[in-house]
């Protein structure tokens, strides 16, 4: 139903989890995809065998979300391969958990910089040309922690709640542009992220989901392809809990 034959997309971090099923999902609705990863070049490329079998254009680009000139190079790979850009999607993201007692400076910035910094980044060259064209849909990964906080989480907890700021601040900015500007925040979604977690605390965690079930990156990817659609025109500067009903 949701039809987005001639979209250019770009997706950060597209090799697993999350933004794999956002590359996919995207794809399978019509959209031209570039993705974006920081080192697994061996899941890049399988991801574009797997999406060229299926009939879609999708190429994977090695590129730091956290460094400007490597955003750079992404939005101007997207831009000569796809021939524009219509959807920015900034999923990249790591963790570095720690107790704040424990947490080195390094983990701090260096979450800060993949987290926050590159969505500054993408975001900022990306809103050029949509700007021109009048047209443009951004769909920023945050996380239920940006909106409740977790022990050991700090420097992460800090980047998703900037995330939600800085989404709203520019939604507020490009929208006379025709540009919708906002945010997803998945709960607990089984991916390499969540996979280092033990079984107690994950049954811990399904305690306080009232849908009894970890989420999937369909899951997500289902939330990302209604916020890159028509069908949200009318929707900006938005956070959109994708939690199980975790937190309400
Ligand atoms: P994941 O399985 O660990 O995958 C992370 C992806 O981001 C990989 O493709 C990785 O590339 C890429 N990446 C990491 N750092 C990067 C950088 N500096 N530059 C470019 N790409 C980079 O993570 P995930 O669980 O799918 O999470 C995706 C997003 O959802 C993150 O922003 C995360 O914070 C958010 N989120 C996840 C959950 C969850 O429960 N899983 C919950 C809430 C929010 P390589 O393969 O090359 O390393």
């Amino acid at each position: 139903m949701i039809d987005l034959k001639d979209k250019r997309a770009l997706v950060t971090g597209g090799t697993r989890g999350i933004g794999k099923g956002i590359v996919l999902r995207l794809a399978e609705a019509g959209a031209k995809v570039v993705f974006t990863y920081a080192s697994s070049e061996s899941l890049a490329k399988a991801l574009e065998d797997e999406a060229a079998a299926r009939g879609y254009t999708v190429y994977g680009f090695k590129a730091d979300a956290g460094k400007f000139s490597d955003a750079e190079a992404s939005v101007n790979f997207t831009i000569e391969k796809l021939g524009g850009l219509d959807i920015l999607v900034n999923n990249a993201g790591i963790t570095r958990d720690n107790l704040l007692m424990r947490m080195s400076e390094e983990d701090f910035d260096s979450v800060l910089n993949a987290n926050m910094k590159s969505v500054f980044n993408y975001t900022k060259l990306a809103i050029r040309p949509m700007m021109s064209q009048r047209y443009g849909k951004i769909v920023n990964i945050t996380s239920v922690v940006g909106l409740m906080g977790n022990a050991g989480q700090a420097n992460y907890a800090a980047s998703k709640a900037g995330m939600i700021g800085f989404t709203k601040s520019i939604a507020k900015e490009v929208a006379s542009r025709n540009i919708n500007v906002n945010a997803i925040a998945p709960g607990f979604i089984t991916t390499d992220m969540t996979d280092k977690l033990n079984d107690k605390q994950k049954e811990a965690l399904l305690n306080i989901i009232p849908l009894k079930r970890m989420g999937n990156s369909d899951d997500i990817a289902n939330a990302v392809l209604y916020l890159s659609s028509p069908l949200s025109d009318y929707v900006t500067g938005q956070v959109l809990t994708v939690d199980g009903g975790m937190v309400m």
